[in-house]
């Protein structure tokens, strides 16, 4: 067994990483779908969609051929349509609640259409929206994610001066750096991220991150408001032994890494264990296979019921072949030389209900023990609570409070992962909108 790099040829990566939900072929392909819909009154699809895009609305525009107003719908709502057309768990929102799940037939493909529309719109460059004339104010936004990039959009169309503080040197955050890249590509990323800029009137300062190269204080001097989007940290903890044994890694580290350097570039083992049953354990233990891992097993501390990850998320890592072991819980990790080896799990059950709602994991005192040569943590994400805490920002446990979008500091607003802890990249985008709603409340009606 050996965690290596280049375990597969460049065609076999391309194979493994190639679009998962190809697009529609044809217009008349694309036309079929959109026909079924039936522009319900009082639509439950645009209820479970967080940012509340007029779904039938931009169905009907594409059966009447308007593909320019359809792709002006969804952006309207959700600059990061495009985007979310492919990363977003559907089948929990929109598409599940589409009425002909009622009715025991397929729901009408929303982010198949979505995609359709506002690729469209990417590819042909329609600049779809228009810069109000300058209002002569400026706000800094922190974090080139979602969350940032939708907050900057929405200011900037009012006129705003907005500029943008990132930490690393590509915009996109959670969507650049933190999804399988079979699901989305870095070069789509990239477009995604140049389509939304090319509105203007937002500039995006890279290799700048709040607390080393900039601080809070400089900002509300500089700026007429602050907002902070800028996500969360690296996956929590264990606190186990063996934790720090070599191959002990981290998902949003090794997604990272993944998305960065390629492929090819990126060492995976042979015998993987994954910690967690979140979106972002299923990318990493789908994409450790997809790098040539020979068998990658997923470690979950409840059961199936209680799983944070979708049926079709789960379906993915089992079509890749991912084992899958309910009610299992790391206990310690045992190495060889310094190198991970062996993962002794405690054999869970349920108990009583606590806090989320969900059935708490009760150690029954069996375990079982797993050789492997590679462990990746994907159990949650830390919030910047260091950094929060040293800019005197009201939180729970690293968790910024909102109230309104605001923070407890003055002109300091706040949403996305940073406020909720990780979640879906269509709350942070709703989180943008929120909040820009809120700033420009505030800097135009507040009295200060
Ligand atoms: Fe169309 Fe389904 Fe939405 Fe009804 S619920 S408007 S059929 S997509």
């Amino acid at each position: 067994m050996a965690i290596l790099n280049n375990k597969l040829s460049q065609q076999q990566y391309a194979e493994n990483f190639s679009d998962i939900h190809p697009p529609f072929e044809t217009h008349n392909a694309a036309l079929v779908e959109a026909n079924r819909c039936l522009f319900c009154y009082d639509a439950p699809c645009i209820k479970s969609c967080p940012t509340g895009i007029n779904i039938p609305k931009f169905i009907k525009q594409i059966t009447s051929d308007n593909i320019k107003g359809s792709a002006h719908t969804i952006f309207l709502s959700n600059i990061m349509g495009a985007g979310c057309s492919k990363v977003c768990p559907v089948e929990k929102l929109c598409e599940g609640s589409c009425v002909f799940n009622l009715m025991d037939e397929p729901p009408i493909p929303i982010a198949k259409l979505q995609r359709y529309s506002t690729e469209k719109a990417m590819q042909q460059k329609w600049q779809l929206f228009e810069r109000k004339k300058s209002a002569g104010k400026k706000v800094a936004v922190v974090g080139a994610g979602p969350a940032g990039l939708s907050c900057a959009h929405v200011l900037s169309r009012e006129g705003i001066d907005v500029t943008i503080y990132e930490k690393e040197n590509k915009a996109g955050g959670l969507m650049t750096y933190g999804i399988a890249a079979y699901k989305v590509t870095p070069e789509f990323c990239e477009d995604e991220v140049n389509y939304i800029l090319s509105l203007g009137g937002i500039e995006i300062k890279y290799k700048q991150e709040l607390g080393k190269n900039i601080s809070l204080a400089e900002l509300q001097k500089k700026y007429d408001a602050v907002f902070l989007g800028m996500g969360v940290g690296l996956a929590n903890r264990l606190y186990i032994p063996g934790e720090d044994l070599e191959g002990v890694e981290d998902a949003i580290k090794f997604i990272y890494d993944l998305r960065d350097k390629g492929f090819s570039a990126i060492p995976v083992g042979d015998k993987v264990a994954v910690i967690g049953m979140g979106m972002t354990a299923i990318d990493a233990a789908t994409q450790a296979r997809r790098l040539g891992a020979k068998e990658v097993t997923m470690l979950y501390r409840r059961t199936q019921e209680e799983m944070p990850c979708t049926q079709h998320e789960l379906d993915i890592a089992m079509l890749d072949g991912c084992k899958i072991i309910w009610l299992a819980a790391p206990k310690e990790l045992k190495g060889v030389n310094g190198k991970v080896s062996e993962i002794i799990c405690s054999i869970m059950q349920l108990g009583e209900p606590d806090v989320s709602g969900r059935k708490s994991p009760v150690e029954t005192g069996a375990t079982f023990s797993l050789e492997v040569d590679m462990v990746i943590k994907a159990a949650g994400q830390m919030p910047f609570e260091q950094l929060i805490i040293d800019n005197e920002i009201m939180n729970n446990k690293g968790k910024i409070v909102i109230n309104n979008s605001e923070t407890n500091i003055k002109g300091v607003f706040a949403g996305g992962d940073a406020v909720n802890g990780g979640r879906e990249v269509v709350d942070a985008v709703q989180a943008g909108k929120d909040a820009a709603a809120a700033i420009l409340s505030y800097i135009f009606h507040a009295k200060r």
